[in-house]
């Protein structure tokens, strides 16, 4: 085997564990393989591997890479911060955008009158922001539901939960408990919006263990990250 198909059987190992440790089915949770900065062949070993999730950050290089691999039957999660008027571009090539902390960002990639009929609903997880820097990603947790009421009377939207990074400097079982508190206080707003996205390389049995449906693991699986370009 490859270092990678390595890597990704361990993880997978490591979350089936989690998983039962915590009294669930590990069918239940998606793992996103993180590929940001990687070159798309990397991206193509991994489906070769039976990955299909996989998530990125950065617009232009998610694009470029959606574009490259259109032969493969893979799901797109655009995991970064997000400017407004880049969404109507990565509703394209994404499947889930787990980065909408806004009104301004729902209302951008919300379905406008001049879309055509059959244009797919985007599915989007609300981000929180866990510290007390609002320069980070999120909606401060006081303002999730007003964020969740604006998401759910927009029309072409899906809530499918919430999401979030673990800040430094806590512990982030104690930070993906307050994530679940808040998955719980979206729930009584919107039943059907119950996953969360939560869990990194290194916190992802945390996360696990307070509720995390999907994960979004990158250089446990994928190795050392590349600098950016
Ligand atoms: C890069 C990134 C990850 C993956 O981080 P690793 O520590 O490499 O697993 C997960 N979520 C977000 C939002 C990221 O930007």
């Amino acid at each position: 085997m490859t270092d990678l198909a390595d890597r990704l059987a361990a993880v997978r190992s490591e979350i089936e564990d989690a998983a039962r440790a915590a009294g669930r089915d590990p069918g239940e949770l998606t793992t996103i393989v993180v590929t940001k900065f990687h070159p798309a062949s990397l991206v193509r070993e991994l489906r070769a591997l039976g990955v299909r999730d996989v998530g990125e950050n950065r617009h232009q290089e998610a694009q470029a890479k959606a574009s490259e691999l259109a032969d493969l039957d893979l799901a797109w999660h655009f995991i970064g911060q997000l400017q407004s008027n880049k969404a109507r571009q990565v509703r394209r090539y994404a499947h889930i955008v787990h980065s909408v902390d806004r009104a301004a960002l729902v209302d951008a990639l919300a379905r406008r009158e001049d879309d055509p009929a059959d244009t797919p609903l985007t599915d989007v997880f609300l981000q929180l922001n866990l510290t007390d820097d609002p320069g980070r990603g999120g909606v401060a947790p006081g303002a999730l539901e007003a964020l969740a009421e604006h998401a759910l009377a927009s029309p072409g939207i899906r809530v499918r939960g919430v999401m979030a990074v673990a800040p430094l400097g806590e512990e982030p079982r104690s930070a993906f408990a307050r994530v679940r508190a808040a998955s719980d206080r979206l729930r009584s707003l919107a039943p059907d919006a119950r996953d969360i996205s939560a869990g990194m390389s290194g916190d992802f049995r945390d996360a696990v263990l307070e509720g995390a449906t999907h994960l979004r693991i990158g250089t446990a699986i994928t190795g050392s990250r590349p600098a950016p370009r």
